[in-house]
């Protein structure tokens, strides 16, 4: 079944993290901030990227076999990007490239800068356009473009060995938004809390939900209802913030489901508001708390505390 569609909506997740190098990637990307590339020896081949291990073979390579290549080299394949993406080291169109530098006897990838397809072609010669600031990465080097003669030449060296890298993952996606979402996004800014109420089964459910999960019954604005905004707390996990970078919760915090007055429907994972987490249980009557455009939290009314043991199986 596919809801429908009110547009849609960009989203990204990102996962920045630094990996550690090793002796022989470690001292590659120190030569890259330092305008040099190296490769390393291999019995009588010299491989550039280098590797820690022959990829035949998997023996250990010597890590003080690295020599240096190019800087010019050979194009050996190439395919044409004609719309970058984001993610992509040129914002223009560019070659993809696999380039033996000379000295070198595999492949390195990388963009080449030749302005139109047409410029590209296999066995070109190509050199390093360098970045003038660099940081021990690949894309210390902006491109290759056509010719002998490398570009960005400075005496800049850097004054440590690059040991990490940093490396920035990351998803681009386009989400369709229903149109329950939509108009229960719309209900939230006013402040109203909105469900959804199955013709056939009369189970209420929460505004954005397209459809009823017992009979698949299809839900739409004729079956909107406006719900009260109090409720009983059901159940609730204490979470106890683990510190990884990037994480802001500091305390141990709660995370609750509410059952919604007049109805059965219970809202997951909802904070509630000067409640402390040690007076945290099951029967708490609470009353909903706006935020800016959304549920900022549920705070307790002081009713007397609902004394039901089939509360706590209400978790949906
Ligand atoms: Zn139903």
């Amino acid at each position: 079944m596919t809801a429908p569609s009110a547009g849609t909506v960009e989203m990204t997740i990102r996962f920045p993290y630094k990996r550690s190098l090793g002796p022989v990637i470690g001292a590659f990307m120190t030569g890259l901030a330092g305008q040099q590339i190296l490769g390393i020896r291999n019995g009588s081949e010299v491989m550039c990227p280098p590797l820690e291990w022959d990829p035949k073979t998997g023996k250990e390579l010597d890590h003080g076999a690295l020599v240096e290549v190019g800087p010019a080299g050979t194009v050996v394949s190439w395919t044409w990007v004609p719309k970058p993406s984001a993610q992509h080291p040129l914002d223009k169109p560019f070659a993809l490239a696999l380039i033996r530098l000379d000295g070198a006897d595999t492949a390195l990838t990388h963009a080449v800068d030749a302005g139109s397809i047409d410029a590209m072609s296999t066995g070109m010669r190509v050199a390093p356009r360098w970045k003038a600031e660099r940081q021990g990465h690949i894309t210390d080097i902006e491109a290759f473009v056509p010719g002998e003669d490398p570009q960005g030449l400075d005496d800049s060296r850097p004054e440590e060995p690059v040991t990490m890298m940093p490396y920035n993952a990351e998803i681009p996606y386009t989400l369709p938004i229903a149109v329950n979402t939509a108009r229960n996004a719309v209900a939230l800014k006013e402040k109203r809390l909105i469900g959804l109420r199955c013709p056939v089964c009369s189970r209420t459910y929460a505004g954005e939900r397209g459809f009823c999960p017992i009979d698949t019954t299809a839900l739409t604005a004729e079956h909107e209802v406006q719900l009260p905004q109090t409720g009983t707390l059901t159940n609730y996990t204490i979470i106890t913030p683990v510190q990884y970078p990037g994480q802001t919760e500091t305390e141990p915090f709660a995370r609750c489901m509410i059952l919604v007055d007049d109805s059965d429907l219970v809202i997951g994972y909802q904070p509630v508001i000067d409640l402390p987490v040690e007076q945290v249980r099951v029967g708490v009557r609470v009353k909903l708390v706006w935020g800016d455009g959304d549920i900022e939290g549920w705070q307790p009314t002081g009713e007397p505390d609902v004394d039901d043991p089939d509360l706590v199986n209400r978790i949906y």
